[in-house]
């Protein structure tokens, strides 16, 4: 999905108000009833209401939505993006933004800059996205679903991502430094490095090899598992080979009932990713499960910095039923090829799709470049 940020500086102190509105009305309303969004807005006179709603309407930020009972609108994806933008402007933590550099099936990279011209990393979550594609497979799931969902399933991606990344940075993991959160998106340090996946020959295999394994078992041993430990989650510096692990909306605790399977899940991607790649195959056949140590508690640690129990359960099943364990759909871009059958798109909420040309890669590398707000404007 494109990021058009070309409408953010035009938007009024009233236009924020009503945007943020809408958002706060999405909380209890699937559509928000023109009458409430007024209402939530505090704004006097219905024409400054209505003005602001045909503004932030007509750029895409809300969709009307004709309900069976009442008419209202709907927090688009565009909306939400703006409003997550707005508080890292606010916030100086994202000036401008500039290049798409990955497409994954439920985030969008960009690099963006901060007022000092420091290059970021603005990750997007859309965990919608990879849903409508699998929608009939899972339609037990999906049939109580709405858009307000995957806004909410992808605001709790961006936590937990945020709350690992900190907690994995603190402990001296090689991870991005994580920079700020707001809603679905999270800000990190932009790692000058190529996924794995893009290194065609190296000179000792053996070493990174022997890296990778070790770093599988430090995060078993302070209790976690990456989950989707593969040559796109894992950058390589060009000189010195070291491994920088991106990536963490599915960590799971090792006590987690099935932390058997994934953690040998992710030793054997590894393996398997050496053998094509580089053929190489190492003597010993570990790591295996029983030569983790238990050292640390990471994972109930991180319950303690912003993203709890119950969200990494609703996150949890929210993943498990879009893509179980074993589901060869999971964990790759789409250069993996072959895994997003187009055509069946059956798109229950493709108000928020109609302009998602970046799916196709076609805005792929498109340079948006354009200046945030940065006055002090109305939400928070
Ligand atoms: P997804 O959940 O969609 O797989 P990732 O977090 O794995 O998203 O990011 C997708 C791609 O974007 C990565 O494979 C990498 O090429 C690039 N990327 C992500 N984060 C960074 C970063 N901090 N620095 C540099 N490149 C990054
Ligand atoms: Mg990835």
């Amino acid at each position: 999905m494109k990021l058009d940020t070309h409408a953010m500086r035009y938007l009024s102190t009233e236009d924020w108000r009503v945007l943020t509105a809408v958002e706060m009305g999405s909380k209890n309303h699937e559509v928000v009833p023109t009458p409430l969004i007024a209402q939530i807005s505090g704004l006097r006179g219905a024409s400054g209401v209505n003005k602001s709603i045909s503004a932030i309407a007509k750029v895409g930020l809300i969709a009307k939505v004709k309900n069976a009972k009442y008419d209202g609108y709907r927090l688009t994806y565009g909306g939400l993006d703006y409003l997550a933008l707005h508080s890292f402007s606010k916030r100086k933590t994202v000036y401008s933004v500039g290049n798409q550099i990955g497409i994954g099936k439920e985030s969008d990279i960009f690099v963006v800059a901060n007022d000092t011209g420091k290059q970021h990393v603005l990750k997007i979550h859309r965990l919608g996205r990879i849903s409508f594609r699998k929608v009939k497979e899972n339609r037990d799931y999906l049939r109580n679903r709405n858009s307000g969902s995957w806004m909410y399933m992808s605001r709790l991606a961006a936590l937990k991502e945020y709350a690992f990344m900190k907690i994995l940075h603190e402990n001296g993991f090689p991870v991005p430094t994580p920079l700020d959160q707001a809603r679905h998106c999270i800000v990190m340090e932009l790692i000058d490095a190529f996924p794995l996946r893009q290194l065609s020959t190296i000179s000792e295999p053996s070493t990174l090899y022997s890296s990778l394994m070790e770093l599988i078992l430090r995060f078993a041993s302070m209790g976690l598992i990456h989950g989707d430990f593969n040559e796109f989650n894992i950058l390589v510096y060009e000189d010195s080979l070291k491994p920088i692990v991106i990536d963490f909306p599915q960590m799971i605790s090792t006590d987690h009932p099935n932390a058997k399977d994934y953690f040998d899940r992710d030793v054997q991607c590894i393996k398997t990713f050496f053998e094509r790649r580089f053929r190489y195959t190492s003597e010993d056949d570990g790591p295996h499960w029983s030569d983790v140590k238990r050292v640390g508690k990471l994972d109930i640690e991180v319950q303690a910095s912003g993203f709890s129990k119950k969200q990494w359960k609703e996150l949890e099943k929210y993943m498990k039923e879009v893509a179980p364990l074993g589901d060869d759909n999971e964990g790759g871009q789409e250069e993996s090829g072959g895994t997003e059958t187009d055509g069946d798109d059956d798109d229950e909420d493709n108000e928020d799709d109609q302009d998602d040309d970046a799916e196709e890669g076609k805005e792929g590398n498109k340079k948006v470049d354009i200046d945030l707000l940065d006055e002090e404007k109305g939400d928070n």
